[in-house]
């Protein structure tokens, strides 16, 4: 698929779970720089779909850190948690459709299987709620192809687990919504952290499913720390609102594989981001999962 640089459009989803990291500053700034590159759009969409895990006022100041980057999107942001009759409608029509089935396994049980679900309710039909709700087999391929990262072999527990898109609780899954989005706001390239590489193929699937081309994927490599943990606001990974702004925005750049020049690395955030705007190529984009970084 080729991107019709006239309507591409990027963006940004973090999960308002605490403040801005580090690791994510570089999915922000990755997409940011790939959209804007290309003459594009760069849309916030704030992923607020797991109310189990907001932090109060973690939207604004996720917001206000990447204002201070001069990471500004476009148009209004959106929120999860507003689109839920949106989602609604598109689960009864995956439903409807007999795509999906009612399961009310015990986390015990699929622990016991080793955390992937075999399918066993499948034939069940399941109708009295509380049900987590998964989407029937069949459709997710076991590889893909990356824009940073190229093939992609799929593990087949991602490929073969029929997986949730309505929990227990009610809530829409991150894997349903995610993918609605990209469709609704006509995304057309997704660029994020390597976390979600594996991901991918379901999305995509899922997107087919809903009878829409997927965007195309590409993914940053994550920041780890020397102990080899994930930069995430649940290991408390250090607000960058903290830090000088010049060295966060230089430091995340040279993560992306764009080390700006000595000169450069205190400049204001305005000229850094001048800088790696006019230089930012994909391809430089180190094919790597993880990079260890220090603090
Ligand atoms: N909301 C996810 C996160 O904060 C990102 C999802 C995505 O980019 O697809 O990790």
């Amino acid at each position: 698929m080729t991107i019709d640089v006239a309507r591409y459009r990027g963006r940004f989803a973090p999960s308002p779970s605490g403040p801005l990291h580090f690791g994510s500053l570089v999915a922000a700034l990755g997409s940011y720089l790939q959209a804007k590159s290309l003459g594009g759009q760069w849309l916030l969409r704030i992923e607020d779909i797991d109310t189990t895990r907001i932090q109060p006022g973690a939207d604004s100041s996720i917001m206000r850190t990447l204002e201070q980057f001069g990471l500004l999107w476009d148009q209004t942001e959106t929120y999860q948690t507003e689109r839920l009759a949106f989602y609604q409608h598109h689960f009864n029509a995956l439903q409807a459709r007999g795509l999906v089935y009612g399961c009310n396994c015990s986390r015990a049980r699929i622990a016991s299987l080793g955390g992937v679900y075999d399918g066993y309710c499948q034939q069940k039909n399941l109708h009295t709620e509380p049900l987590a709700w998964r989407l029937k087999p069949g459709h997710v391929p076991d590889q893909f192809s990356d824009l940073v990262f190229g093939e992609v072999q799929v593990p087949a527990r991602i490929c073969q687990e029929d997986y949730i898109i309505k929990r227990r609780d009610g809530l829409f899954a991150y894997q349903l919504v995610v993918v609605l989005d990209d469709i609704d706001q006509q995304i057309g390239q997704v660029i994020r952290g390597a976390d979600l590489l594996e991901m991918t193929t379901r999305q995509q699937a899922l997107c087919t499913l809903l009878g829409h081309s997927p965007p195309q994927y590409g993914h940053l490599p994550l920041a780890v720390t020397a102990a080899g943990f994930k930069l995430s606001k649940q290991n408390h990974a250090t607000d960058i609102s903290t830090l000088p702004l010049a060295q966060s925005m230089s430091a995340a750049l040279s993560l992306l594989g764009h080390t700006p020049p000595a000169e450069l690395q205190q400049a204001p955030v305005a000229e850094l981001l001048a800088w790696a705007l006019q230089h930012w190529q994909l391809a430089q984009v180190p094919r790597q999962r993880e990079v260890q970084i220090s603090g």
